[in-house]
């Protein structure tokens, strides 16, 4: 910066105002754990990108699953029974993703802190602060 130049903020003499500091986004709707969750909840599923990988892995499991079942010559109910019987073993999913964060009573479909309907908050936009989509409430 050189002497004539100035404070980059006041531009060498003449003061600027700074752009407001946002509020903060938490008590908005779409706000989970300082992630922005509105795309997610207008179309649901839609981002491949915000998914869970290790759910996203074990559904792949389960499809290649069921195309060597057809090919046994199982029918969807058996191989269903199957699957279930296995399932618990499958869903062991924290060696398979270097985030997983176990919850302490191990609920859910994904017991992991990260998973939400789905997807993961991880993979999620973070919220820069309350803007024109804030809606007030959870
Ligand atoms: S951190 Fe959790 S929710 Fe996110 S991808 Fe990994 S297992 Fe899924
Ligand atoms: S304030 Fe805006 S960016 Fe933040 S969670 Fe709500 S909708 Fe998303």
């Amino acid at each position: 910066m050189s002497a004539a130049s100035g404070h980059p903020w006041t531009g060498g003499g003449v003061s600027r105002t700074l752009p407001p500091l946002p509020l903060p986004g938490r008590g908005c709707r779409y706000w989970a754990a300082g992630r922005c969750i509105y795309e997610e909840r207008l179309n649901p599923g839609l981002h491949a990108g915000f998914a869970c990988t290790a759910l996203q892995a074990l559904a792949d499991s389960f499809d290649a699953f069921v195309v060597r079942g057809e090919s046994l010559g199982l029918s969807s109910e058996e191989a269903g029974r199957i699957w279930e019987r296995r399932v618990d073993a499958a869903l062991n999913i924290g060696l398979d993703c270097a985030n997983f964060i176990p919850l302490p009573d191990e609920a859910g479909d994904v017991p992991c802190a990260h998973f939400l309907d789905g997807v993961c908050l991880l993979r999620m936009p973070v919220c820069p602060g309350r803007c024109r989509r804030f809606v007030a409430g959870f």
